[in-house]
C-alpha cells in the first residue's frame, strides 16, 4: 500500500546542493513527488511504500552534501495525490514569519581549484569561478530564500553553458546560484589613479605592481584588502605610514602549508583550521630569522596568517610571493569597506592601485581570527566563513534584539532556539560603525524575519548602543533589559556550552560598568542565565585619567606604586628603570589626580592589572592599539618557570578581594636584582593564574558549585587561559570556555539576548 508524506528539513539546506542531492538519492527508490526550497528551508514530498520512504528519509541524514547540516527533520503523513514522477519545484515563500538558515562565504573547492589552473576548461584563469559547493554566499545573500535574483549576481544573465550547467541535474553547478563564466559573468578590473586600465591582464598587473613593491586594494569576500608584498620591508612600512597604524599586526596570506612553514611554526589543530572551508586568520607563533618583514607584527610572536579563500587571490599568490600583507580596506577604526566607489574615495591616498570587480558586496564582512589555546579555536573575532551560523541552544528564549557593547562590537538576533550574531562590526564610535550597526540590524532582521519584542543593551549609559536601545524603545515601543557587561561575559559561554546551572563565572577583561557605577573587570560570579551575584573581585584602585590611562598603562602602573608606597618622592625615587623613564613632575600630577579624585574612578579591572605589570617591567609604557601592553607582555613570557609572586585575598562585606599589590612590591624587588623581563613576565602570569584558582577554591567551598565558566578578553591570553583552566582542572572543577564565540567584547551580545530572553 502507498501512503504519502511531507518532510520538511530545516538546517542549512540552501545553496549547499541540496535539491540534487534529493534528485540523485530518490533514484534508487520507486517514489514520486517533489522537492522544492521554501523559506522554512527543504520540502518533499513523496508517494510510495512506507519502507522505502522510511529508507530515504534516513539516507537523507547519512549522506548529505558536504555543506549541509541538518538541525530538523519534520515528517507528517497526508492523504494520497497520486503523483507521478518526481520533480523539483519551484522556490515558494509561505508564512511571513518563517525563516532558513544562510550559510557562510566559503573558500573555493578542490574540483574548482583544478578547474581553474586546467588550460583546457573553460573557465581556465576565471577569477569567479564558483559551484555548488563553494564560493560566495553571505556577502552576496540580500533575502531569502537563497535564489540568484535575490543575490547581487541578480545583475548577470547566465549565458547558455552556464544556464545548461544551472539547469542540469548531474552537474555540480547544479542550481549554483553564482554560477558564472569568463563570458557572462563579473569581471576584475585595475585602476591607477581612479583611471581603469584598458588592455592589459588586471591580475599580471597586479602581480607587478606588488613585486615592484607597490601598495594595492584589492576585493575579496566581504571587502577590501590592503596588500603588498610581505617579504618587502619599505612597502610594510610605507603600508603602516599610509594607514596611520604604528603597531597593531597586519594579517598575512600565502599560497599553502608549505610556504607558511618557512615562516611560522605550525602544529596540527593550527594546520587544520588554516585549510578549513571557512579560511580564518589563524594566529601562529613565529619563526625567528624569516623572511617575513618584522613590520608585519612588530614586538609580536605571533602573525596572523590565512591562506587563499577566493580564486582571485590564487590567481594572485599562485608562483608569486612568499607571502602578501592582507589588511582589512579601511580608514583607521572604521569598518571595512565593501563598496567600490566608497573604496576609490576613501583609500586613494593609502594605495598605488585597485583591484576590483562589479560583483557587489551586500553584507560586508571582515576576515575571522582564532587562535590555538588548549587544543581549541579560540575566536579573537568571529566573521567571514562563520556568520551568519547560529549558535543553537537545547532551549527556546524569546525573540531578542541584543546590541552588544561598545567596542569589537556585534549584535545578536534570538529566533526560537538559535542566536544569530552578526559579523564583527567594530567600534561604534565611528559615525561609519554606527551605520554599519544599524545596516546590520536591518539586514539580520530582514534575512532571519526576526520580530523582536525586547531589546537588551549593555548597563553602560553612555554605551552608543545602549543610546540606541532608548531610542527604538521609544520609536517601536519595546521593552529593554540592561545587562551587566560580565553577567553578559558569563552567560555567553554558558549558553554556547548549553550550561543553565549556577557556575562560577570568572570575567576578566579591560572595562565594563559595574552595577555600583565603578569599572569591573576582574569578577568573581556566580550565576545563572538571569541573575548574578558578585561573590568576589580584584581591589579598586584608582584609573588615573580614565580612557586616558587606558592608552597610557605607566599611570596605573603608578597608581599601584602610589598606593604601595605613598607620595611625595617615597614612590617616585624608587631606584628602578621604571622612575628613570619617567618625569617626576608628571607623576606628582598622577598623585593629585588621585587624592583630589579629579577623573580617576575606581577600577577592579584585570586588564589593567595587566597593563601596569607591562609598564613596571619595562615593556610597553604606551599603547597604540587595545591590548597592546598586555598582548606584548604576554609575548615576553619565558617558557618553564613556575616561580610567581605573592598575592593576599580577604573578606570583606561577604565579598573576596584580591589584592594585588604585593605583586607590585615583588616586581620591583625582581627590578633592582635585573632580573630579566621574560622570567618576570612569566611569574606574573603563574601568579594570576594562581588567584584565580585559589579563588575559585574558596567559592567552591563557601557554595559548592563546582563548575566555572571563563570569559572576557583577557582569556584570550594563551599562556594564562591555558595555565588556569590547568590547574582548576587539576582540582576537579569542571571548566567552561568560549570556542564558538569570542571571549571578548565581540561575543557579549549572545550573552544579552539569553539573558533578555530566557
Ligand atoms: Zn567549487
Ligand atoms: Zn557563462
Amino acid at each position: 500500500m502507498k501512503i504519502r508524506k511531507n518532510i520538511i528539513i530545516k538546517g542549512i539546506v540552501q545553496g549547499v546542493g541540496f535539491r540534487p542531492f534529493i534528485h540523485k538519492l530518490v533514484q534508487n527508490y520507486n517514489l514520486s513527488g517533489w522537492v522544492l526550497n521554501s523559506n522554512q528551508g527543504v520540502e518533499i514530498e513523496v508517494e510510495g511504500k512506507t519502507e522505502e520512504i522510511d529508507s530515504f528519509v534516513s539516507n537523507i541524514k547519512k549522506k548529505l552534501p558536504p555543506l549541509a547540516r541538518i538541525e530538523k527533520i519534520e515528517v507528517n503523513q497526508l492523504p494520497l495525490i497520486g503523483y507521478k514522477e518526481f520533480s523539483i519545484k519551484k522556490s515558494i515563500v509561505k508564512e511571513e514569519n518563517s525563516f532558513v538558515l544562510v550559510s557562510p562565504d566559503i573558500s573555493i573547492c578542490e574540483d574548482c581549484l583544478q578547474e581553474l589552473f586546467d588550460p583546457h576548461n573553460r573557465r581556465f584563469r576565471y577569477p569567479f569561478i564558483n559551484c555548488t559547493n563553494c564560493g560566495p554566499r553571505f556577502s552576496i545573500i540580500k533575502d531569502i530564500p537563497y535564489d540568484r535574483k535575490k543575490t547581487t549576481m541578480n545583475n548577470f544573465k547566465m549565458c547558455s553553458l552556464c544556464q545548461g550547467e544551472y539547469e542540469n541535474i548531474e552537474n555540480r553547478r547544479y542550481h549554483a546560484q553564482p554560477n558564472a563564466c569568463a563570458d557572462c559573468g563579473p569581471q576584475v578590473s585595475l585602476y591607477q589613479n581612479k583611471i581603469k586600465l584598458e588592455g592589459i591582464d588586471p591580475i599580471e598587473k597586479a602581480v607587478k605592481l606588488l613585486k615592484e613593491g607597490k601598495i594595492g586594494a584589492i576585493k575579496g569576500l566581504g571587502g577590501f584588502h590592503l596588500a603588498c608584498d610581505a617579504t618587502n620591508n619599505k612597502a610594510v612600512a610605507r603600508l603602516r605610514r599610509l594607514k596611520n597604524r604604528e603597531a597593531k599586526p597586519f594579517a598575512i596570506m600565502s599560497f599553502n602549508l608549505e610556504k607558511i612553514m618557512q615562516y611560522c611554526k605550525l602544529g596540527e589543530k593550527e594546520k587544520e583550521w588554516l585549510v578549513n572551508r571557512a579560511r580564518p586568520i589563524v594566529l601562529l607563533q613565529k619563526k625567528v630569522d624569516s623572511l617575513i618583514s618584522p613590520l608585519a607584527a612588530p614586538r609580536n610572536n605571533y602573525l596572523g596568517v590565512m591562506l587563499p579563500y577566493t580564486p582571485l587571490h590564487y590567481l594572485l599568490l599562485k608562483d608569486n610571493f612568499t607571502a602578501l600583507i592582507m589588511t582589512s580596506g579601511n580608514i583607521t577604526d572604521q569598518p571595512i569597506i565593501g563598496d567600490n566607489l566608497e573604496a576609490l574615495e576613501k583609500l586613494d591616498g593609502i594605495v598605488d592601485f585597485f583591484l576590483s570587480y562589479n560583483r557587489d558586496i551586500f553584507n560586508r564582512c571582515d576576515d575571522s581570527v582564532i587562535k590555538i589555546i588548549n587544543d581549541n579555536k579560540v575566536f579573537f573575532r568571529r566573521s567571514r566563513g562563520f556568520v551568519p551560523h547560529p549558535i543553537i541552544l537545547d532551549f527556546k528564549l524569546k525573540e531578542v534584539l541584543a546590541l552588544g557593547g561598545e567596542l569589537k562590537n556585534t549584535i545578536s538576533f534570538s529566533k526560537e532556539n538559535y542566536i544569530f550574531l552578526s559579523q564583527y562590526l567594530g567600534d561604534l564610535k565611528s559615525v561609519e560603525t554606527l551605520e554599519f550597526f544599524k545596516e546590520s540590524i536591518k539586514s539580520f532582521k530582514k534575512m532571519f524575519r526576526a520580530n523582536p519584542e525586547i531589546i537588551a543593551c549593555d548597563l553602560h549609559p553612555d554605551y552608543l548602543s545602549t543610546q540606541y536601545a532608548e531610542e527604538i524603545k521609544v520609536k517601536e515601543g519595546l521593552k529593554v533589559v540592561k545587562v551587566q557587561h560580565h553577567h553578559a561575559h558569563i552567560v555567553s559561554c554558558m549558553a554556547e556550552n548549553n550550561v543553565k546551572e549556577k557556575v562560577i563565572g570568572v570575567a576578566y577583561d579591560g572595562t565594563g560598568y559595574g552595577d555600583d557605577g565603578n569599572i569591573w573587570g576582574g569578577e568573581f560570579l556566580l550565576c545563572d542565565l538571569k541573575k548574578y551575584s558578585r561573590v568576589g573581585h580584584l581591589k579598586y584602585f584608582p584609573l588615573p585619567g580614565g580612557d586616558k590611562a587606558i592608552v597610557e598603562p605607566w599611570r596605573m602602573a603608578y597608581s599601584y606604586l602610589y598606593s604601595i608606597y605613598g607620595g611625595g618622592p617615597k614612590a617616585k625615587t624608587l631606584d628602578i628603570d621604571f622612575n628613570r623613564r619617567m618625569d617626576y613632575d608628571k607623576l606628582s600630577i598622577i598623585e593629585k589626580m588621585i587624592d583630589k579624585n579629579i577623573n580617576s574612578p575606581l577600577t577592579s579591572s584585570c586588564g589593567r592589572l595587566f597593563d601596569a605589570a607591562s609598564s613596571l617591567i619595562g615593556i610597553r609604557d604606551e599603547i597604540s592599539y587595545e591590548g597592546q601592553a598586555a598582548m606584548e607582555l604576554e609575548s615576553f613570557c619565558a617558557p618553564g618557570i613556575t616561580e610567581r609572586y605573592k598575592f593576599s585575598i580577604y573578606k570583606e562585606e561577604e565579598k573576596f578581594i584580591i589584592n594585588p599589590q604585593e605583586i607590585f612590591i615583588d616586581i620591583i624587588k625582581d627590578l633592582k636584582e635585573g632580573i630579566d623581563k621574560k622570567v618576570m613576565a612569566a611569574k606574573f602570569h603563574n601568579t594570576v593564574a594562581e588567584f584565580t584558582v585559589d579563588l575559585c577554591g574558596k567559592i567552591r567551598k563557601d557554595t559548592g558549585i563546582n563548575e566555572i565558566a571563563l570569559s572576557g578578553g583577557v582569556f584570550q591570553n594563551k599562556y594564562l587561559t591555558e595555565k588556569v583552566v590547568f590547574l582548576l582542572e587539576d582540582k576537579g572543577f569542571k571548566v567552561y570556555i568560549q570556542r564558538k564565540v569570542p571571549p571578548n567584547d565581540g561575543g557579549i551580545s549572545l550573552g544579552q539576548a539569553v539573558v533578555a530572553g530566557s
